[in-house]
């Protein structure tokens, strides 16, 4: 029998999209602007048409790239040599590092939203 999980701290990390955003998955997106998003394309990244994913996002999308370069200089990495688990090992090496990936990557859902959103706010 499975222990009931208490409720559970959500942080803004932790957030799934936007439910407006998913409804934007399901109907054919209004012309505003965007890169071809429509229910067809819903695993391909927006913004260069790649399989979208946590991990492209982070390490290889173009369009994070001044957020990646701040993970880098963090790390104090080059960019080419950016893996999940370099992000990981210097989240955990210390609580600074933690927190100024966590800024990068609060930034990059922030960015996303609002360009979902259709690009004002
Ligand atoms: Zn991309």
């Amino acid at each position: 029998m499975a222990k009931q999980m208490g409720s559970i701290h959500r942080g803004e990390m932790d957030q799934s999209t936007d439910p407006k955003h998913r409804q934007m998955e399901e109907v054919q997106a209004p012309a505003v602007g965007l890169p071809s998003y429509t229910s067809k394309t819903d695993t391909k990244c927006l913004y260069c048409d790649r399989e979208d994913s946590a991990e492209h996002t982070l390490i290889s999308c173009p369009r994070w790239t001044s957020q990646r370069l701040r993970i880098c200089e963090t790390l104090g990495r080059e960019t080419e040599a950016l893996t999940p688990a370099s992000v990981v090992e210097g989240m955990l090496d210390t609580a600074e590092k933690w927190g100024a990936i966590q800024e990068c990557i609060i930034d990059i859902k922030k960015s996303k939203s609002v360009e979902l959103a259709g690009g004002d706010g």
